[in-house]
């Protein structure tokens, strides 16, 4: 069986890295029941999926405009 290293972040999720492919999968690369080995939390990330955006250049002017006293 393939070793996985599940990761489980701080917005909750859990995602799996292998860590070590096994020889069958290697050989035939027909992908075998993953047998978690390491446990690993992430307190500190969030996934790919929960990650804020990249800031978009222009949001802070928008955000200047709407605070703008009138
Ligand atoms: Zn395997
Ligand atoms: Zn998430």
């Amino acid at each position: 069986m393939c070793e996985f290293t599940q990761r489980e972040y701080s917005c909750g999720h859990f995602r799996w890295v292998a860590s070590q492919w096994c020889r069958e999968y290697r050989t035939t690369h027909k992908r075998c029941e993953p047998n978690v080995t390491h446990f690993k939390y992430r307190g500190e990330e969030r996934c790919g999926n929960c990650k804020p955006e990249a800031p978009v250049a222009w949001e802070g002017m928008i955000k200047r405009l709407e605070q703008h006293p009138q």
